[in-house]
């Protein structure tokens, strides 16, 4: 019988304090950063001049979870996964999540990850079981290396770049030496809701229409890293779509090798293998609950996928998270539930593994 011998979460989102870059930036950026006010019944998110989201208040299911009480702190995050029977988790941020990447200003958004990620490696990164994702800007490439190299030094695990780059796409070659030194650093996640707006339909039916559109929009991304070569020229680059489901995977990956086929008169530029070769070497999905995915396994294959709780968000799996496990995977082999539930993220984050996770529990 499959057991859950250990889980790691690939997809969590810690709460930064809401003052984080009020308190932070320099005062020429502090009118323009980041920042929580109270609007009638709502409380907004702005940065720059623009409403990123607006929260009924007072704030539900974590949303805000920090809310008046500075953020969180390592005690807070370890009684969250023992309560959720979780060894380890993958966190993102939360705040800065949802307002980053429509930051316009280079300076600003540069100064934005940097004050984040100073603040989460001075919180977390020391703890074995916690491996903070640094965030990445993305306006500047030149201070994207730059951040990156500096994540390194502060012991973050990833980089995070937004799902998607309206403005300048990731075929584009100016990345190209971000690609070179992330794949010699730390692997790169874009996690689903970042770099567009999250709410595009307004509404009828618009909460259905901007929850699928965010969630399946990262085949988008898939297929530029895929396509354009990004991954072939760069086979130590490691990249991960998160809080996405899986289900759409299997399609994709089918899709761009018909393409790469079919359109062999369009497509340029010519790869050595077929697209889809490159992400299930190379990439990865995470999920919360996915029964489409997992019977997709056959054309996926389970190096690419891992599970996330994407605590404390309202879609996650928390505190449910075993109880979620042992149900969507009882009838697969053991090892490939090993694999998705914690053994990819182990290999890809680096975390260390205790002795229980060959028992069952
Ligand atoms: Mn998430």
């Amino acid at each position: 019988m499959t057991t859950i011998r250990l889980a790691i979460s690939a997809d969590c989102h810690v709460n930064e304090p809401l003052g984080l870059w009020q308190d932070r930036l320099p005062n020429a950026l502090r009118d323009r950063a980041p920042r929580v006010e109270q609007r009638g019944e709502y409380r907004v998110l702005l940065a720059e001049d623009q409403v990123i989201r607006r929260f009924r208040s007072p704030p539900g299911a974590g949303i805000f979870g920090s809310d008046g009480h500075g953020g969180d702190d390592v005690a807070s995050r370890l009684a969250a996964l023992d309560r959720d029977g979780v060894h380890a988790e993958v966190m993102y941020p939360n705040l800065a999540f949802f307002c980053t990447y429509a930051i316009r200003d280079p300076v600003l958004q540069s100064a934005v990850c940097q004050i984040y990620n100073d603040w989460v490696s001075e919180q977390f990164a020391a703890n074995p079981r916690l491996a903070p994702v640094g965030l990445l800007p993305v306006r500047d490439v030149s201070l994207a290396i730059k951040e990156l190299e500096r994540c390194e030094r502060l012991g973050l695990r990833a980089g995070l770049l937004p799902a998607h780059a309206d403005f300048r796409p990731y075929n584009d070659e100016v990345y190209e030496p971000l690609w070179e030194a992330a794949a010699g650093t730390m692997p790169l996640s874009f996690h689903a809701g970042t770099g567009r707006s999250q709410t595009p339909a307004h509404g009828p039916g618009g909460a259905i229409v901007n929850y699928v559109v965010t969630v399946g929009a990262p085949m988008e991304t898939v297929a530029y890293l895929c396509g354009s070569g990004v991954l072939e020229r760069h086979p130590e680059l490691r990249v991960t779509m998160v809080e996405c489901g899986s289900g759409w995977l299997a399609w994709t990956l089918d899709a761009m090798d018909d393409a790469y086929r079919e359109h062999h008169m369009f497509v340029r530029p010519k790869l050595r293998e077929l697209p889809s070769d490159y992400f299930r070497r190379q990439g990865y999905v995470t999920f919360q609950r996915d029964a489409v995915g997992l019977s997709n396994l056959r054309h996926t294959g389970a190096h690419c996928l891992m599970w996330g709780s994407d605590y404390p968000h309202p879609e996650g799996t928390y505190p449910d998270s075993r109880r979620i496990l042992r149900e969507q995977f009882a009838d697969l082999p053991q090892d490939t539930v090993d694999a998705i539930v914690f053994r990819n993220a182990a290999e890809l984050y680096r975390f260390a593994l205790p002795e229980t996770s060959n028992g069952p529990s």
